[in-house]
C-alpha cells in the first residue's frame, strides 16, 4: 500500500511538501518540481504501486480520469494549445520515480519540447514479424 522510501509515498502521506493541485479517493495530483512547460504536473495513485504493469486496475482507471479532468482543466485556466500524457515504464524507459505517475503536461504552440524520435518508414517485414511476436 505505501513504501516509506518512496518520495511520491511521502508526498501522498504530508510528510514530503508537494503543490497538490487534485485529489480523489483513489489519486492526487500535484506540480513537477522541474517542470518541462508551465503546468506540468503529476498525477499518481495514493497506493504504492512500482510501475504501468503492477498498478491494479481501479488504481490506473482512477489515475487516467484525474489525468483527463487535469488535461481538461489546463485548456481552461492555462489556455494551453495542447497536452501530453506521459508514462515511463522501468529505467530503459526513462522512468526515475518508481512509483506509478502519469506526467500532464501542458503544450503550447511555441513551446521548445520536441519527438525524441524521428519518425520514418519502418521496414514492413519486420513490423509484421514483431507483429507476430505480439499476437
Ligand atoms: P519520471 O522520470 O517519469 O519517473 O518522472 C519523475 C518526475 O518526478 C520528474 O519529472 C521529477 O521532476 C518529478 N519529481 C521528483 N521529485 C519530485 C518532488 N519532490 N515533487 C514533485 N515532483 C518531483
Ligand atoms: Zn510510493
Amino acid at each position: 500500500m505505501s513504501d516509506p522510501d518512496c518520495i511520491f509515498c511521502q508526498i501522498v502521506a504530508g510528510e514530503l511538501p508537494s503543490q497538490k493541485i487534485d485529489e480523489d479517493e483513489r489519486t492526487i495530483a500535484f506540480m513537477d518540481i522541474s517542470p518541462a512547460t508551465r503546468g506540468h504536473a503529476l498525477v499518481i495513485p495514493r497506493a504504492h504501486a512500482v510501475d504501468l504493469t503492477e498498478i491494479a486496475a481501479e488504481d490506473l482507471q482512477a489515475t487516467i480520469l484525474a489525468a483527463q479532468r487535469l488535461a481538461r482543466r489546463d485548456f481552461e485556466r492555462l489556455h494551453c494549445d495542447g497536452v501530453n500524457l506521459i508514462n515511463s515504464c522501468r529505467s530503459a524507459a526513462w522512468q526515475t520515480v518508481f512509483h506509478f505517475h502519469i506526467h500532464v503536461i501542458p503544450r503550447y504552440d511555441d513551446d521548445p519540447l520536441r519527438l525524441p524520435w524521428t519518425p520514418a518508414p519502418g521496414d514492413q517485414d519486420e513490423i509484421a514479424a514483431v507483429a507476430e511476436v505480439l499476437r
